[in-house]
């Protein structure tokens, strides 16, 4: 997988764990592409809620899976990262608290992780990329170079959310937003295809107690060692 000395990385772990902050600043710093799989889960996830295809919450999965083909989805690339269903700009939508209590139903779907899977893949195929979610060291990218699994308290992981959700104006109180965390891990870490897991040669990566400067510098220490045995 590596071409031209670029190397695949993959980040999994909890939900606000500090992937997407890890993963930007490492892309940046190598002049790789950056990709947030749980966009496009949210994307999806948005989208279903616009169809009114939940019913109290209880999704109808047999609909969502027959309009899937409908949805189209991209990054763009004019360095804002923004992701564009079907042409319209979500990036605001998709970080709503309808959408995150819905998301990892959606995500448990088994054509909705193959579609965007194999987007995944294709996006990463060149190599030179930082790609952050739940399962990319175990499944999209099983080969990659360097795989790291990151780790922050629960009290850490809910106030990072909280900030981020009021920069959206997205409104929950902190104990909403620790409530959902919880209830996403367990949903991810349970379902039964492609659960949250660490891949055995991950690399544990904690980011409670360290700067964001402390942990790029971390990371790309791990980037360097894996560089020099490629040689
Ligand atoms: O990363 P983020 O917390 O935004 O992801 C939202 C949800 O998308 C997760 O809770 C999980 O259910 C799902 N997801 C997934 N696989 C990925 C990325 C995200 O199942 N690779």
């Amino acid at each position: 997988m590596v071409h031209a000395n670029k190397i695949t990385i993959a980040i999994d772990g909890y939900a606000s764990s500090g992937k997407s902050t890890l993963g930007k600043d490492l892309a940046k710093a190598l002049g790789y592409i950056f990709i947030d799989s749980g966009a496009m889960y949210r994307g999806v996830a948005w989208f279903a809620l616009e169809k009114g295809l939940f019913n109290e919450r209880r999704l109808n999965a047999s609909a969502l899976i027959a309009i899937l083909p409908e949805v189209t989805l991209h990054f763009s690339t004019d360095g804002s990262q923004a992701l564009i269903l079907n042409g319209q700009d979500v990036s605001v939508e998709i970080r709503s608290k309808e959408v995150s209590q819905v998301v990892s139903e959606v995500a448990a779907i088994g054509e909705v992780r193959k579609k965007l899977v194999e987007s995944q893949r294709k996006i990463g195929s060149r190599g030179g990329i930082v790609m952050d979610g739940r399962d990319i060291g175990t499944v999209v990218f099983p080969e990659a170079e360097l795989k790291l699994f990151v780790t922050a308290d629960l009290e850490t992981r809910s106030q990072r959310r909280f900030q981020e959700m009021q920069k959206n104006d997205a409104a929950a109180t902190l104990q909403e937003v620790k409530e959902n965390l919880l209830q996403r891990d367990d949903f991810d870490t349970k379902r039964a295809i492609s659960p949250l897991i660490k891949a055995e040669d991950a690399i544990v990566f904690d980011t409670s107690s360290i700067s964001r400067e402390e942990q790029l510098k971390k990371a790309l220490q791990l980037v360097k060692t894996v560089l020099g045995h490629e040689g």
